[in-house]
């Protein structure tokens, strides 16, 4: 395994160069989209020459390719943006050239975000690291597997409803999902203003703490973001926690070799002197309806720019205005998006906005009151992040609701707002299994610390 600390003893083209060559011997499992090659060299010299220092200096990294980066296309995996150069870059990733990282590439996901496998990318799916017969998980399978892979030590993510933790248990791998607003979102695709965040993937908890603790701030450019708070501690390793662990989440329909890894983990938490004790969320078994009205309503309103006009794919031969819409949108959206931009619209018109969308809010925030309660009596929440291991290809792309169960377990965490880390936890069949660490808001370093401490009793 390859983490941070592997990348500090060599030259900085050492590393870039020996991330590209193990991205290009990797190419086969589809993780990346583009390498960004001329430019992370050019930055790799400027490291080994003393221009550029910082803790992260001539470490290499990768970024979904929804995040606006210089130096080659940024696509969201989707036609509409195929052509796409940004004209600046995200605010996670100037922090993190600020530090002296590189950026060699940008990763597979499902197109705009809008998937459980990678299986939506306009580009074809990514496979998984672990058993290249099975999917990466999604959206950000390409990030997930290529730390996997050990092409690069971290790379980023966003997470919308899942989409960090659910590839990081499906590659065995570390998956950060911060608060909600913890992290800047500018420069980055939206997909839902309401519960999209910006996190990382790494191989231990140390590393991905650290990549995080670089990205977190305000940001002028998002006023969404909230003022600093995070700052990793190192004296709450030894405190004795009381944690819940969401007995919803543990039922029949989680798949047994799921169950039995959460239930090793709980026993080891208890071992190291932690009170563990089942909890109940009676909302959690409405998160998944509440989810996929609410990300639909804000999916519809933030893919309405993309219209052939300003940038994107411009369908050649449109004889209206009307049409030069459609038809772009037509070609440039894969048939998940469609969907959702459908029901979008539906549940915001003026006939159902109170029926579906308003009471939808309406259970969200019910949700939201239930885990305020459970943290009244308990430091974190813990349950399996999703109820089954990497599944095959195909497997649930000809029923959409098949799809959306993988995250029911994530989904609720996202709607409140929560930090949440995915953690691998040993494996069933083979495949990797990862336990879900919830705390309340604002609370991301209690995870981390805890993460820590477990990784170094295991
Ligand atoms: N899989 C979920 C969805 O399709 C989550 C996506 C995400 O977090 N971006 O909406």
């Amino acid at each position: 395994m390859k983490d941070i600390g592997y990348y500090k003893g060599k030259t900085a083209r050492q590393n870039v160069e020996e991330a590209l060559v193990s991205a290009k011997r990797h190419e086969d499992y589809h993780a990346l989209l583009s390498l960004t090659e001329d430019r992370a060299l050019e930055r790799a010299d400027m490291v080994d020459s003393g221009q550029l220092t910082g803790r992260l200096a001539g470490v290499p990294f990768i970024a979904k390719d929804n995040f606006l980066t210089l130096g080659g296309p940024t696509t969201a995996a989707s036609k509409i943006l195929e052509n796409f150069e940004a004209p600046l870059q995200a605010t996670a990733i100037e922090r993190l050239e600020a530090e002296g990282a590189i950026c060699i590439g940008k990763a597979n996901l499902d197109s705009f975000a809008h998937g459980s496998s990678t299986e939506n990318s306009a580009f074809g799916p990514t496979k998984n690291a672990v058993d290249p017969e099975k999917v990466a998980g999604g959206s950000s399978g390409g990030s997930a597997v290529s730390v996997a892979l050990d092409i690069v030590p971290f790379a980023l993510g966003t997470d919308t409803g899942g989409s960090i933790r659910q590839p990081a248990s499906f590659n065995g791998v570390v998956g950060v999902k911060p608060t909600y607003g913890m992290i800047s979102r500018f420069g980055v695709v939206a997909m839902a203003s309401s519960t999209d965040v910006i996190g990382c993937f790494a191989h231990t908890a140390a590393d991905a703490q650290l990549v995080t603790a670089i990205m977190a701030g305000s940001d002028p450019k998002d006023m969404t973001t909230l003022p600093d708070y995070f700052e990793p501690s190192k004296d709450m390793q030894s405190k004795k926690l009381k944690i819940g662990l969401i007995g919803d989440f543990m039922t029949d329909d989680t798949d047994e070799g799921v169950r039995r890894n959460v239930k090793e983990y709980v026993e080891r938490l208890k071992t190291v002197g932690h009170d563990v004790q089942t909890v109940s969320l009676p909302m959690a078994k409405y998160s998944l309806a509440i989810y996929y009205i609410v990300v639909p309503a804000e999916v519809a309103s933030n893919l309405a720019r993309y219209d052939g006009v300003r940038y994107g794919v411009r369908h050649e031969g449109a004889k209206t205005l009307d049409d030069l819409y459609g038809l772009s949108r037509d070609d440039g959206f894969v048939t998940e998006s469609k969907r959702r931009i459908m029901i979008g619209n539906y549940v915001l018109s003026s006939g159902y906005f109170d029926a579906y969308y308003l009471k939808a809010q309406q259970a969200r925030q019910l949700l939201i009151n239930q885990f305020d309660a459970l943290f009244e009596s308990y430091d974190i929440l813990l349950s399996p992040v999703t109820p089954t291991t990497a599944f095959g290809f195909g497997e649930n792309t000809d029923d959409p609701m098949k799809m959306y169960l993988s995250d029911a377990m994530t989904v609720g965490v996202s709607l409140a707002g929560l930090p949440a880390l995915s953690v691998p936890a040993g494996v069933s069949d083979g495949l990797p299994v990862g336990i879900q660490l919830i705390a309340p808001r604002q609370e991301d370093a209690r995870l981390f610390d805890l993460a820590s401490s477990m990784e170094s009793s295991s």
